[in-house]
């Protein structure tokens, strides 16, 4: 039976770490705080940073949401970009994405301190990442690393196989799996013969946007399967593709007429040695990275 790395216990097990360091920075006068931009109404987006929000209030971080209107200008952006910037109080700087279009989104995030930078999108920190350097690297990578070190799976001289190239998440999460030495093979849309490079994964990331993607004969027996991917589906004959005869997901398919499903054909995870579940696996360590990295960046920024 291979087994499910429960991505939800680790990212508690991370909070409550956080919330510990929290404490500690207040005993000595110090609270780290997060603003969080979030533009127009977007229904997705508004769930995401009102959880953040939420969880920066269970840790004891200080925390505000700033809500432009949907028509705001790119200049008007950089403005409040640029007070976040100097305000003392504030560590780091959370930018909601996507942003509507008439806003110029690398202008912004490259206007963002590389210090206030907890998402880690900034060049400079992407380049920090590249060099080695201590950095605020992006938190779903970031989780992905601490699923599999704190679920005992072997990194080092591992063959790690990532399928997505994204600033985002393929990119990055390459290069951590590379400092932890990793042998890493970064595969893309343009990749010939995928299954034949994803055969040979001890470990297989997948961050691709595409339901159910990689299947059962591009994994090999006994690999650690790490799937990325938040899909949601709504056509009947998808849902029945991946989840026949599963009658927990019927039940939810039902009630509200959509699945997720992640990048993975879930036919494929019978035969992993161990795998992240879509929901509930990656998704949770998004935030608790997020969390970390806000308080790692208010230790930086002292010299602490
Ligand atoms: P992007 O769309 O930015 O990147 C997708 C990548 O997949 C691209 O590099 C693309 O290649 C590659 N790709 C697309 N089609 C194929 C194919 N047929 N064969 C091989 N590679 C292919 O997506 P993101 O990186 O932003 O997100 C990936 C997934 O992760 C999504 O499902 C997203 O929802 C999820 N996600 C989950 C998060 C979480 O918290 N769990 C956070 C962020 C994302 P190319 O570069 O050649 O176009």
């Amino acid at each position: 039976m291979p087994r499910i790395l429960d991505g939800a216990a680790i990212a508690a097990q991370i909070r409550q770490e956080v919330a510990a360091e929290v404490a500690a920075l207040a005993a000595r006068g110090i609270r780290p705080g997060l603003a969080a931009v979030l533009v127009g109404h977007v229904a997705a987006s508004e769930i995401y940073v009102r959880n953040k929000v939420k969880t920066c209030e269970e840790l004891g971080i200080y925390s505000e949401m700033l809500t432009p209107p949907e028509s705001v200008t790119t200049d008007e952006m950089l403005a409040l970009v640029a007070d976040l910037n100097r305000r003392e109080e504030i560590d780091g700087i959370l930018l909601q994405l996507p942003l509507p279009p008439q806003v110029d989104s690398k202008r912004l995030l490259d206007a963002i301190l590389p210090e206030k930078d907890v998402d880690g999108f900034h060049p400079v920190n992407a380049g920090r990442l590249q060099a080695g350097r201590p950095a605020l690297a992006p938190c779903t990578p970031a989780g992905v690393i601490e699923i599999l070190k704190r679920s005992g799976i072997p990194i080092a001289g591992a063959r790690a196989v990532v399928v997505g190239r994204s600033d985002i998440v393929g990119k990055p999460v390459a290069m951590l799996l590379l400092h932890e030495n990793a042998t890493v093979t970064l595969c893309h849309s343009k990749t010939r013969d995928l299954a034949s490079i994803t055969r040979e994964a001890d470990i297989l990331v997948a961050a691709i946007g595409r339901a159910g993607f990689l299947t059962a004969e591009m994994v090999r027996p006994g690999a650690t399967i790490i799937d990325v991917g938040i899909n949601r589906i709504t056509d009947r004959a998808e849902f029945e593709r991946f989840f026949a005869g599963d009658a927990r997901r019927e039940e939810t398919f039902a009630r509200r007429g959509a699945v997720l499903v992640g990048d993975v054909d879930p036919h494929a995870f019978a035969l992993a040695g161990a795998y992240t579940p879509v929901p509930g696996g990656v998704g949770p360590l998004t935030i608790a990275m997020l969390m970390a990295n806000t308080v790692k960046a208010a230790r930086l920024r002292r010299g602490l």
